[in-house]
């Protein structure tokens, strides 16, 4: 078994990871450490945040660590939120603020309905402060104007997946699982993981 650090401090991210997960990984915490400072998430791109974080968790603690940036990219908000996902409406992880201002403004843009979107999941795996691989996943739909559901977290109430007529947040969460941007990810990393085990 090898100790992998969630570079994370997203209870909900921790908990879906974990359920996902491939064996051969002894599953720590932020939590499990010392409180740690927030970590400034200057990138462009999920894939320089994820790098950041996972670098950044992995030299302070030494061993692995695993990064998730992910967020919500909005086809007529030319992207947006993206990478300010969680921080969208000024606080961050504010959840239903930030669903309130992305219904507000697709709101005031009827003629671009249905609103196409996509959930995006970068993973990073960082080794003694060197990344060592980089994975990303992707799940397709559409933003509702009226939320819907309990479960999950984020946007969940607001997003469809594509061929499905059921919020995110309508599903259970093994549902989710079975075809979320962050389970596809964490599939590519299981892969390199494996050869990570092989080799020890
Ligand atoms: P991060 O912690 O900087 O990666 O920001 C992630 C943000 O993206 C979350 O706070 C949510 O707003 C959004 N997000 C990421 N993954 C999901 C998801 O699976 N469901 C809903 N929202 C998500």
């Amino acid at each position: 078994m090898t100790d992998l650090v969630l570079a994370t401090k997203n209870s909900h991210k921790v908990h879906e990871i974990a359920a996902i997960l491939p064996p051969g990984c002894r599953l720590r915490t932020l939590a499990d450490f010392p409180p740690m400072e927030d970590i400034p998430e200057t990138g462009r791109s999920f894939t320089e945040n994820a790098a950041i974080k996972a670098k950044f968790v992995s030299a302070k603690l030494g061993g692995w660590a695993l990064a998730d940036d992910s967020g919500l990219c909005v086809e007529a908000l030319s992207g947006m939120p993206g990478v300010l996902s969680a921080r969208y409406s000024g606080m961050h992880g504010d959840d239903v603020g930030n669903n309130c201002k992305l219904m507000h403004e697709l709101s005031v843009l009827p003629a671009l309905a249905p609103y196409k979107a996509r959930f995006v999941c970068s993973l990073c795996l960082a080794k003694d402060g060197v990344v060592q691989g980089s994975f990303e996943g992707c799940l397709d739909g559409e933003i509702i104007l009226s939320p819907r559901g309990v479960y999950g977290f984020g946007y969940d109430p607001i997003f469809v997946p594509e061929g499905h007529s059921r919020t995110l947040a309508e599903m259970s969460a093994g549902e989710k699982n079975s075809l979320s941007h962050r389970a596809r990810a964490l599939e590519q990393f299981a892969t390199a993981w494996q050869k990570v085990c092989q080799r020890r």
